[in-house]
């Protein structure tokens, strides 16, 4: 039997939001817990250190939203982003309980500042968190310590020990060197798989090669492989994901929210043959800029250019990269290595096909569209024709991957023969995939790791009684 100091009530796997709102509430009702987190205490935090907000639905104008946002309206939303593929039950349980989790972040030390207005149109949906996710996180961690949580980084747990159906054991690599926890209840909130390169290969041949991980590189999916292994039931398809666009010449991993482009509204966007290829209008830029990472990943050698004017350059949010500019469309085109006649001639046909040379109304959408082409752009079409022209080469960024563990509404993993798991609960990018079988609605992926998160930390604790 292990020593006192390597026996818990609950063991956490992750560093990241949904890690931490299950230790947190765990904690509270009195267990003795313990958060292994793989990564170095520096890099702590996982893909929630970058975010900035959570969607969250209210019936009135909170102090830091305008206006209501219906559980209904919620749903809709979500419905229209998966096309449905999303486990309603789950999914209505997660906005229903978004109301309460601003609240329940305050209680803890969590601070929160209005949403920035402009082309996000987030202000009536999406709180976001004084200082961003790094706040967010070292918040939570204080709260974690004074609640007498023990935390151990650099530590991956590497091996699960089951008995009847139990989890009694973790075999964890803590700085390199074997060791071994013994538990009660064991919650799994470690993220997609989307920092293991090789399985995004396996998902989506070789086109991965050219992918970005805009979040952390310890995401690898080591404990999901681990967890199906041991008859956890599957849940997503391997290929979905939340990508963006983001810009190329981001690095590998952890570029994070600075290396996103905000652009292709106002853009055309096209490919290494300098033909567009998808509808750049088609809504607001929070709706649908987590489908422009499959887009682009689906066209050749995975490479995109946004190409826009002086006009609409200042209608998004400044790069971190500096744009590629010209006076010159065939100028652009050289510099982004692009065709100059093709580059050309797909303006052109652009320009001619858009209604009118008018202003276009970035908060609404302005019905400023093309007519003819194929695709048309149905939003915020103006012609390409005031020099300085401007251009940013797109590559996917992978945010998270939606393949993961199925849960119920205690937030317990389900077997993959129908039966609950005896003491297992997950939290997060782990078990997103149960709502987002595809597609993304911003800020859902907090609204999911804090609700389930909390759910996970609540029932490990109740299970402990028994
Ligand atoms: C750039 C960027 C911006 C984003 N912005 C937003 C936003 O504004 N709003 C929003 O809702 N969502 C946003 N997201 C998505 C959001 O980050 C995630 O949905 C959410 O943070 C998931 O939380 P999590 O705790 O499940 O995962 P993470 O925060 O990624 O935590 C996973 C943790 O597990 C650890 N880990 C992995 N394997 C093991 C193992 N075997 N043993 C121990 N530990 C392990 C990792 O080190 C990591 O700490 C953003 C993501 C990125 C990359």
């Amino acid at each position: 039997m292990a020593q006192d100091a390597q026996r818990f009530d609950i063991v956490i796997a992750g560093g990241g939001n949904a890690a931490l709102c299950a230790a947190i509430s765990a904690a509270e009702r009195g267990a003795k817990v313990l958060v292994c987190e793989a990564a170095p205490k520096g890099f702590r935090g996982g893909n929630s250190r970058h975010t900035r907000n959570l969607r969250m639905a209210h019936d009135a104008p909170t102090a830091v939203l305008t206006d209501s946002y219906a559980e209904e309206e919620y749903f809709d939303d979500l419905m229209r982003v998966t096309a449905g593929r999303t486990n309603e039950h789950l999914a209505k349980l997660a906005i229903r309980e978004s109301k309460h989790i601003a609240d329940w972040m305050a209680a803890r030390g969590v601070r929160f500042q209005r949403s920035l207005g402009g082309t996000l149109s987030l202000s009536r949906t999406n709180p976001f968190f004084l200082g961003g996710g790094k706040a967010l996180m070292n918040t939570h961690y204080l709260r974690a310590a004074e609640l007498g949580v023990e935390v151990r980084y650099d530590t991956e747990i590497v091996g699960l020990e089951m008995k009847d159906g139990f989890c009694r054991g973790l075999e964890l690599r803590a700085r390199g060197f074997k060791d071994y926890v013994e538990t009660r209840a064991f919650i799994a909130a470690a993220g997609g798989f989307q920092a293991n390169l090789e399985w995004l290969e396996e998902a989506w041949g070789p086109a991965a090669r050219n992918f970005k991980i805009r979040g952390t590189p310890y995401a690898k999916g080591g404990l999901l492989k681990l967890l199906l292994a041991h008859g956890a039931a599957q849940i997503g398809e391997p290929d979905q994901c939340h990508a963006v666009a983001i810009d190329a010449r981001a690095p590998q991993f952890d570029g994070g929210i600075a290396t996103r482009l905000d652009c292709v509204p106002f853009a055309i966007v096209v490919n290494k043959h300098a033909q567009r290829f998808y509808d750049e209008g088609e809504d607001f830029w929070p709706k649908r800029y987590a489908i422009w990472g499959r887009l682009v990943a689906k066209q050749p050698e995975q490479i995109g250019f946004a190409v826009l004017d002086s006009r609409a350059f200042e209608l998004f949010m400044p790069s971190i990269f500096p744009p590629e500019v010209s006076d010159t469309i065939e100028g652009l085109a050289d510099k982004l290595s692009l065709n100059p006649a093709q580059l050309r001639a797909t303006v052109d046909q652009f320009n001619a096909a858009c209604a009118a040379d008018e202003d276009v109304a970035p908060a609404v959408h302005d019905g400023r569209r093309t007519s003819g082409l194929s695709p048309d752009k149905t939003n915020w079409a103006r012609p390409i024709a005031q020099p300085p022209y401007y251009g940013y080469p797109l590559r996917p960024g992978i945010t998270f991957t939606y393949l993961g563990v199925g849960v119920d509404e205690a937030a317990r993993v389900g077997m993959a023969d129908g039966r609950p798991s005896g003491n297992i609960w997950a939290a997060g990018e782990i078990m997103a995939g149960n709502i987002l079988g595809q597609g993304y609605l911003a800020g859902i992926g907090m609204t999911i790791g804090s609700v389930f998160g909390r759910l996970a930390g609540e029932n490990a604790a109740k299970s402990l009684r028994n």
